[in-house]
């Protein structure tokens, strides 16, 4: 048996995927973790303070986002949520 000499034209299509990530401010202690934890820099801490006087985790890279949810398992605090969302115009809202 030879091996087939065919090739595709134009490289199959990748369906991309968007994910909104969501910090509830007020929960969050600040503890970092999540930031050292998320694989693509999504989250860092911020320079505000909550009404508790603790600076906390925000969205710098949303787009970055792949959903692997490390982030939302790893919180102490269950201060973070990552959803999928349709468009990428979601991921902002
Ligand atoms: S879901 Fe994964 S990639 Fe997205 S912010 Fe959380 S840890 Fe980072
Ligand atoms: S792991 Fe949770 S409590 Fe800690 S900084 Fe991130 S969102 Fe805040």
């Amino acid at each position: 048996m030879f091996p087939s000499a065919r090739r595709p034209i134009l490289a199959p299509p990748q369906v991309k995927k968007y994910y909104r990530v969501t910090v509830d401010t007020e929960q969050c202690d600040g503890c970092s973790l999540c930031t050292a934890f998320c694989p693509l820099d999504v989250l860092e801490i911020g320079a505000e303070t909550n009404r508790r006087m603790l600076h906390f985790a925000v969205v710098a890279n949303p787009l970055n986002c792949l959903g692997c949810d490390q982030c939302q398992r790893i919180c102490p605090a269950a201060a973070i949520f990552v959803s999928e969302v349709a468009t990428e115009l979601e991921v902002w809202s």
